[in-house]
């Protein structure tokens, strides 16, 4: 019969307000655009690929690249179009029918939707007050529903607070369900999870070129794990789902990684500035955070996101949003962006 499959009625298409804001600061993007001598290099890079091909089918260099800096190898590596391609295979792979997937909450808020599409149950665990990790209570909860997936944000989106890496570690030992770190945002922060792989049959790490590198537009982001992990999700990859400019692109921008370097240095400058002067105002909380956002709370939020509204300024208002209530997240934009949202603010 001509109906959708159970569990869908429950789901709404992804969207997000495609208002063009002057100053967008509600996506956590690089605010600054690729600096125009590596798009020089990509540009004629794409000039030389051949267009009637299709791309390399197991994205083998791109693989290889990634997997040389890690002392990995390529088999350790898949590539997906967005790191959300990945995290959405993986819960296919390792969740299903019958299956749970655990998270903390609040945090990256796919999550719950990717367990959902996989026929799983989705077990989000509330994260502390001040959002951080309470690690035995997710163990049991992941206990409980014999989670086959935890799935962890460090550092935590929309939140911006980190899961120590001993914590990450911790949670790792202790339980037998496959944990995946995602750090979406990790090159803001400087640690990592990945020197555990090699410990943890259990691990697996996704990245993304969407936030430090600034490849929002071209889609792409890559999960490093275990041969029998990645082999496992590579059932349920789309062939051919990452395109053959994607790849190339992202292969110069890897290699070229060091020169973000600036980049990552001007953010976190700008985000402890923008830290105090927001956490000055009176009645507001800034919670810590080691992204390229804030999350802000406020008793007077609405009026909050009326004056950014008014000023052209596009946020993230989690306002209504369960364990986020006062919240906005607003991202860390250029020196001058930063410093129409204090004047918005504080008007
Ligand atoms: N994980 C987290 C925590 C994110 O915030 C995002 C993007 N907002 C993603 C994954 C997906 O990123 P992409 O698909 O662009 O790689």
């Amino acid at each position: 019969m001509f109906v959708p499959r159970s569990g869908l009625e429950t789901l709404k298409p992804y969207s997000v307000e495609e208002i063009q804001w002057p100053i967008r600061l509600d996506a956590n993007e690089n605010p600054n655009d690729m600096p125009q001598a590596i798009k020089t290099k990509i540009l004629e890079k794409l000039a030389e690929l051949p267009f009637n091909r299709y791309p390399e089918i197991s994205a083998q260099s791109l693989k290889t690249t990634i997997a040389a800096g890690f002392g990995l190898t390529a088999a350790n590596v898949l590539i997906g179009n967005g790191s959300s391609e990945i995290l959405e295979a993986l819960c296919y792979a390792f969740g299903g029918a019958g299956r749970s997937i655990v998270y903390p909450s609040p945090s990256f808020s796919m999550y719950g939707i990717y367990a959902k599409l996989a026929d799983s149950q989705p077990v989000p665990v509330a994260l502390n007050a001040d959002y951080t990790l309470d690690a035995d209570k997710l163990l049991a909860a992941a206990k409980e529903a014999a989670a086959s997936v935890i799935l962890l944000c460090n550092p935590n989106n929309p939140t911006g607070v980190v899961l120590p890496p001993a914590q990450i570690e911790y949670i790792v030992a202790n339980t037998k369900s496959l944990v995946v770190v995602d750090e979406a945002y990790h090159e803001f922060y400087g640690k990592s999870s990945v020197n555990l792989l090699g410990k943890y049959p259990n691990l697996a790490i996704a990245r993304t070129f969407s936030k430090a590198y600034g490849l929002a537009a071209a889609r792409v982001g890559y999960l490093l794990a275990g041969e029998d992990i990645t082999q496992t999700i590579g059932k349920v990859l789309l062939p051919y789902s990452v395109n053959a400019l994607t790849l190339a692109t992202a292969e110069i921008v890897y290699n070229l990684r060091q020169e973000f370097a600036a980049s990552l240095a001007a953010n976190s400058r700008e985000r402890e500035r923008m830290t105090a002067a927001l956490g000055a105002i009176a009645g507001v909380t800034v919670y810590p955070s080691q992204t390229n956002f804030l999350l802000v709370k406020s008793d007077t939020i609405s009026a909050m996101v009326a004056r950014l509204s008014t000023r052209g300024i596009g946020i993230r208002d989690f306002s209504t949003a369960p364990g986020l209530t006062n919240c906005i997240r607003i991202g860390i934009g250029t020196p001058d962006e930063n410093k129409a949202v204090l004047e918005a603010v504080t008007a």
